[in-house]
């Protein structure tokens, strides 16, 4: 369901998860059997794979899978119809333990999923947007302004004028953690790779406030973690290894951090330095 209630886009989850023998293909069956949100579920012994059609956020349908004590490693998302129209991903980085991963996938001409986890936040509301640069070299502060191709003011996503970048606010638990999956109709994944997505210190107004800023940024602070949006690997086009840049493989990346020095240390790859 959407903020208006209408059913929610179905988007196909490829997760790796360990699997040995078929008593453990009935046990991933079953954890994800009349689950709402959850319409196909593909299983494969062979390739260790499990493709989800679903409306669930990521890191719901692995939290499933991961009550059969067995480990999930998203591999990969896609459309539920065949074409590819492209996926990106940003890594977020910050102060501290701040850091996050967040995925957009174009399920139609119309809709581009967001889909993300964000750790190490303050509880309560954060705005989240994309903005124009995809400029790090000074922590957060080079992104530039909210990506606005339409020059209009700063508002909530979904209402006419405001900016494409506008993503709303994003809630942080008690322990710091953030998972949303929001349906945007017009952020367009060709538009954005390159660009940056930024999460704020405080509540974004959504235009609304009286202060100087809630029609330009939404009062919601400076940026606290920031990352560049880069284009994505669609489904079934990932090799086994997640991530060939560190050498660290698919069910290593599990113990690991996405990013940040914390990635580096204790790895083999890295031994040496
Ligand atoms: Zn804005």
């Amino acid at each position: 369901m959407d903020a208006q209630g209408n059913p929610g886009d179905f988007w196909k989850l490829e997760f790796a998860v360990q699997m040995t023998c078929k008593k453990c293909v009935l046990a991933v069956k079953s954890a994800l059997q009349d689950v709402k949100g959850v319409q196909n579920v593909d299983v494969s012994l062979e390739s260790e794979s499990v493709v989800v059609e679903t409306t669930l956020p990521a890191s719901e349908v692995q939290k499933l899978l991961e009550s059969t004590g067995r480990r999930a490693v998203l591999k990969g998302m896609g459309n539920v119809r065949s074409q590819n129209l492209g996926a990106a991903v940003a890594m977020l980085a910050g102060a501290g333990s701040l850091q996050g991963v967040v995925r957009f996938l174009q399920v139609s001409e119309n809709t581009c999923i967001i889909d993300g986890t964000v750790d190490g936040l303050s509880p309560g509301l954060h705005g989240i947007h994309i903005n124009e640069f995809g400029d790090l070299s000074m922590g957060c502060e080079r992104c530039g302004g909210h990506y606005n191709p339409e020059g209009n003011s700063h508002g909530s996503p979904g209402q006419a004028d405001s900016h494409v970048g506008d993503l709303g606010n994003i809630s942080a638990s008690d322990e710091g953690r953030a998972t949303f999956r929001f349906e945007n109709n017009r952020v367009k994944v060709w538009n954005i790779i390159g660009r940056s997505l930024v999460v704020d210190e405080g509540e974004d107004d959504l235009g609304r406030g009286s202060h100087h800023l809630s029609k330009v940024t939404g009062n919601s602070g400076k940026g606290l973690a920031c990352g560049i949006i880069a284009r994505s690997a669609g489904l079934f086009e990932n090799a086994k290894q997640i991530c060939s840049c560190d050498g660290i493989t698919i069910w290593e990346e599990r113990d690991f951090p996405i990013a940040g020095p914390e990635r580096k240390k204790g790895h083999p790859t890295y031994a040496h330095l």
